[in-house]
This record gives C-alpha cells, sequence and structure tokens, in this order.
C-alpha cells in the first residue's frame, strides 16, 4: 500500500515537473509569439483600406503632350472611383526556397528570428531531430531570400516560402530531418501547386552571396519525390552550338556573374568539385537539365 501511494507521488510530481518545463518552453516566445498577431492585425487593417492613395498632383513639368492628353489637371486631382469587386482570394506562394541555417543550435535559430536586429525570419525551421517548427503564415512575406534573381523573378520573398534546415553547413542532414522535409514539402506542393521546378535552393537565387543549402544535400532524393529535378542517368554529348552560359540562364540562374552561377550549378547537380569551370561530364548535366525546361 505505501509503496502504492509512493508511486502515485513520484507520478504526481513527475507530471508537474512536466507541466512546468513544458509552460517554460512555450512561455520562452510568448512576447513575441504576442507581437505576430499585433503585426498580423496591423496588416489585415492595412488591407481593409480600399482606396489607393491618390494621383500625385500635376506640376508644371506636365506641360507637354502627355499632359494635355492624359494628365489634365482635372482629372488628376479627382478621386479614383472605387468599385468592390467580390471576386479575389488571397495570394498563394508558389516557390519553395530551402536553407541551411549555418548555425550551431536550434534555439540559436530561434533567437535570431525572433530578435529585431537581425531582420531576417523564415516560414518553417526543421531541427536535427525532424521537428517542425512554423513561424510564420504561409501567406505572409518572409524575409528569408534577400536580394537574389530568379529567371526574371527579382523579389523571392514576395513569391516563396522559406524552409531552414538547422545545420550547421558542414554536417550532414540527418534522416529524421528529410523525412520532416520531405512530407512539409509534399504538403506545400499540393497546397499551393507548386511545380517541381519551383523548389529552390538559396544558393540557386543567390550565387555571389549564398551556398546553402551545402553539397551533402540530398537533391537527387527530392526530385524522386517531384522536388525540384535531376538529370537523367543516360546523358548525352550536348550539340556542338551548345551554349552554357544560355542554359544556365534558361534553367534560372542569374548570369551576370557566369562563375558563380556555375559553382551554385554544380552545388546541387554535381555536389563535388565547387570550382567554376565545367568538365566534359558537367556540360552533359547541364545539357540533359536544359532539355527538361
Ligand atoms: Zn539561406
Amino acid at each position: 500500500m505505501s509503496v502504492f501511494v509512493y508511486r502515485r507521488y513520484d507520478f504526481a510530481l513527475l507530471l508537474s515537473a512536466c507541466l512546468v518545463l513544458a509552460g517554460c518552453s512555450t512561455n520562452r516566445y510568448a512576447k513575441t509569439n504576442k507581437q505576430y498577431t499585433e503585426q498580423v492585425k496591423a496588416l489585415a487593417a492595412e488591407i481593409r483600406q480600399p482606396l489607393p492613395p491618390p494621383l500625385p498632383a500635376p506640376t508644371a513639368t506636365y506641360d507637354s503632350l502627355m499632359d494635355t492628353v492624359v494628365f489634365s489637371p482635372r482629372t488628376a486631382q479627382r478621386e479614383q472611383p472605387w468599385v468592390g469587386t467580390i471576386n479575389f482570394n488571397l495570394r498563394k506562394p508558389n516557390y519553395v526556397v530551402i536553407h541551411h541555417t549555418a548555425q550551431d543550435s536550434l534555439e540559436q535559430t530561434l533567437h535570431t528570428f525572433t530578435v529585431p536586429h537581425t531582420q531576417v525570419s523564415a516560414h518553417y525551421v526543421i531541427g536535427r531531430d525532424g521537428e517542425v517548427y512554423q513561424l510564420l503564415n504561409d501567406y505572409l512575406r518572409g524575409w528569408h531570400a534577400g536580394a537574389g534573381k530568379w529567371g526574371n523573378v527579382t523579389d523571392l520573398n514576395s513569391v516563396s516560402l522559406g524552409i531552414e534546415l538547422d545545420n550547421n553547413g558542414s554536417e550532414p542532414f540527418p534522416d529524421a530531418q528529410i523525412y520532416s522535409l520531405l512530407q512539409l514539402l509534399e504538403k506545400l506542393k499540393t497546397t499551393y501547386r507548386i511545380p517541381a521546378v519551383n523548389f529552390l535552393a538559396h544558393g540557386d537565387i543567390a550565387p555571389t552571396r549564398k551556398n546553402d543549402p551545402s553539397v551533402l544535400f540530398p537533391w537527387e532524393k527530392l526530385a524522386e519525390r517531384g522536388f525540384g529535378l535531376w538529370p537523367d542517368e543516360h546523358l548525352e554529348e550536348p550539340p556542338a552550338n551548345f551554349n552554357p552560359r544560355d542554359a544556365l540562364r534558361i534553367i534560372g540562374y542569374d548570369i551576370s556573374d557566369l562563375n558563380a552561377a556555375i559553382v551554385a550549378f554544380k552545388r546541387r547537380y554535381i555536389q563535388q568539385d565547387l570550382s567554376p569551370e565545367l568538365t566534359p561530364h558537367d556540360l552533359q548535366v547541364l545539357y540533359n537539365l536544359y532539355l527538361k525546361y
């Protein structure tokens, strides 16, 4: 009997200790969670305002053909008529950008994303153990891509979701983490109908500034499941007039720094030898991929 009572007491003690610990871990971000809600409310109030800002008042510099035809003072000063349509919804993300955090711990990353001076964030962070943390609603614009370009898209933050993998940049990505990533990508791809070619590396869109995720990232495994493309096993010799510069541009790379674009391409598809030269094999891989775009 006494043993039973002792055990019950022991269990109750353990349970309360767990509750306290759980409370501490959720409360750690209570302040920024609250601030997040306030910021979302402010954005909601902003889009509740239907009226666009008034047109600029006409100035003497409009003294031209344009002035008399389009920008007559009467037209410019008049308020734009507002007619609210009933057919709309929220804009959807159409790209996913994958990152490694290059930090030593998950805690460090979560801290980085919840203090104002860093001015960086991501929609999701995935721990080494596969735990997925969401930091931002998918419909909101995260600050993860920074300056970059893919094809003609120059504001990746406006059209993409950012996923950060807890990884110091030189270690392998554990199976549990990749498994969670694949599950998350499946959900995002289905929900927002994101095409396979729009799953990108941070290094793809900012080749002169970024090198994440590292060569250890399993892009082939992702491509097998429809996230990104992968070259075929059987490769062909490109034709004599094949231009690698054009091929990289057509795939999406910013070729204003060609060497950086080549390194980014090799980091993802060759995954060894990150020199800015294309070997005959690299050219075959590039030609093979280029034909898929
Ligand atoms: Zn990154």
